[in-house]
This record gives structure tokens, C-alpha cells and sequence, in this order.
């Protein structure tokens, strides 16, 4: 997956999260989430692995400060289930390219 695509889907779950969770309207993030979003995009742009990189979730390196980690996964976990429901092909396409990563990863490391 580009890093293009996974930062579409990265922005997508932030401005999900932050219309559930801190009640803004759509198209807008609070600072927080804005933060979160640019901090994001630093790390992706600055990732060693490229265009083949893999996705940040499985990646080894893990360049993101706990704080950050933190909170991108609770992100994660508020809009990956529902995004099923509102993007359904971005979100299975995600799931079936992160397992299967996963098993590359798994199988490389054998
Ligand atoms: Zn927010």
C-alpha cells in the first residue's frame, strides 16, 4: 500500500473520531486531532521504508512517540469497526493488506 493511501485512511479515522468523540463537525478537527493528523504525516513522510514500506501497525520500527501511539490507536479502534459501515471497501481492502503483510512478516522472520 502507498504511503498516499494510508495517510487518506489515517485522515479519514482521525475526522472520524474526532465528529464521535469530540463532536465536531465534518471537515473540521479540533487541535488535538489536528496535531495528531500533522504528527502522522511527518512520520509517514519521513519513514525509512518508502513506497514499500510496510503498514505503520506492523511495522517494526515503531518511529511513533508513545503519546502519539496512544492515541492513534484509540483512534484506531473508534473508526476502524466503523468504518465496515461507512467506507467498506477501504476498510477490507485494509484488513486483507494488513494480514497479509502480517504473514509475510511472520514467514521473514521465521
Ligand atoms: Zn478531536
Amino acid at each position: 500500500m502507498k504511503r498516499e493511501k494510508e495517510l487518506k485512511t489515517v485522515a479519514f479515522m482521525i475526522g472520524k473520531y474526532c465528529r464521535g468523540v469530540h463532536k465536531r463537525k465534518r471537515g473540521e478537527l479540533c487541535e488535538e486531532c489536528e496535531e495528531l493528523l500533522s504528527y502522522a504525516e511527518l512520520r509517514l513522510s519521513k519513514c525509512p521504508f518508502k513506497d514499500e514500506k510496510n503498514f505503520c501497525s506492523n511495522c517494526k520500527i515503531h518511529c511513533y512517540q508513545p503519546e502519539k501511539r496512544d492515541m492513534i490507536k484509540r483512534v484506531m479502534r473508534y473508526s476502524g469497526p466503523r468504518m465496515i459501515f461507512s467506507h467498506p471497501i477501504l476498510s477490507i481492502v485494509h484488513l486483507i493488506e494488513t494480514k497479509r503483510e502480517k504473514k509475510k512478516l511472520d514467514k521473514e522472520a521465521k
